[in-house]
């Protein structure tokens, strides 16, 4: 799989310097999830399929940390390249976070043209202050916070022919369709959009001190900007703060073997955690951003019937024998109907 054009060094995360070869042939597919951890449980219910009207596809708990919800949301099937997943620490003595560089700053959603008259309105009717963004790329957006602090935008795109997850009181033609992209912040471009190269995602456009990149022919779903700040301090990780982000591969195979070219350039990379869901690694880019792969498959309907998607509290098979000690300590919570 390997394709050697060139070779250069760049520093990694640890100011080390690992060696590694430009054009590797690497199939990332696009965005596959973006993770948070938020708050509180309700409040983020209540944002996300209350307000946004996203659907809910799984409730489960932190892998990592079994007293602490694990929320999937997303459109109906809970196809990669939709999904938000936060973990709701309240009260698990986990302090407040910084955004800065080193993450991912803003998570935008794709809607259609048009419907940011909706957006606003909605967003005023729950409280939410929402703030009319300069076009960017062409596109209007609307950008918002959560209770935690998160930062979110609404972008209004032409070209994304997702359907949406269809819910009784949003228009489906102004329904979101899925994240539209992140936005990564950080210190020095050259290391991180290099690495990021490496995987695929290509610079296809810049305004100012933002840098699009675009994977597998760009699109919603298939874009990361980078937005350059070598004054920007580091953020902290905590409430109100992303924790990674993932991008979607096909197979285990694929993946597998990604690790091992990663491996063999010097990059830190996790052993592949079961997800349940999906199969995952985990690796810092240069700038100190936490990025996944994640697998397709088997997808959310492995352990629920489809209609069901997260209307039970789901554990993974490590976790069933300690199931009562779980319900008893995860707060209530109301998952919201309009
Ligand atoms: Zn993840």
């Amino acid at each position: 799989m390997l394709m050697r054009t060139s070779t250069m060094a760049i520093a990694n995360h640890n100011g080390g310097s690992f060696r590694y070869d430009r054009g590797m042939m690497v199939p990332i597919l696009g965005l596959h999830h973006v993770t948070a951890t938020v708050d509180d449980a309700q409040d983020d219910l209540d944002l996300c399929v209350g307000t946004l009207g996203l659907r809910l596809v799984k409730t489960t708990v932190n892998f990592d940390n079994h007293h602490v919800y694990h929320f999937y949301y997303g459109d109906k099937h809970g196809t990669p390249g939709t999904i938000w997943t936060t973990f709701p620490y309240r009260d698990h003595g986990v302090r407040v976070g910084t955004r800065g560089a080193g993450q991912v700053v803003t998570t935008l959603f794709s809607v259609s043209h048009g419907s940011l008259a909706f957006w606003r309105a909605r967003l005023a009717h729950d409280s939410i202050a929402a703030t009319d963004l300069p076009d960017r790329f062409g596109d209007a957006a609307v950008a918002f916070s959560d209770a935690s602090g998160l930062e979110f935008e609404l972008v209004a795109s032409a070209q994304d022919e997702r359907l949406p997850w269809v819910v009784e009181d949003i228009d489906p033609s102004a329904a979101i369709r899925g994240l539209h992209s992140v936005t990564l912040a950080v210190r020095d471009e050259g290391p991180t959009l290099a690495f990021m190269a490496q995987l695929g995602w290509q610079e296809i456009a810049r305004e100012g001190n933002r840098v699009r990149t675009a994977v597998n022919g760009g699109g919603p779903g298939r874009l990361i900007d980078v937005i350059v700040d070598p004054q920007r301090p580091q953020g902290i990780n905590g409430l109100g703060t992303v924790h990674h982000v993932a991008m979607a591969i096909e197979t285990g195979e694929q993946q597998r073997e990604l690790r091992d070219q990663l491996l063999a350039q010097g990059v830190k990379v996790t052993d592949i955690r079961d997800r349940c869901y999906f199969t995952s690694i985990y690796f810092r880019e240069p700038g100190g951003v936490l990025f996944e792969v994640a697998t397709m498959k088997p997808g959310f309907a492995v352990d629920e019937n489809e209609s069901m998607l997260g209307t039970a509290l789901k554990l993974p098979p490590w976790e069933e024998p300690n199931r009562a000690d779980i319900e008893r300590h995860l707060p209530d919570i109301v998952v919201p109907r309009r």
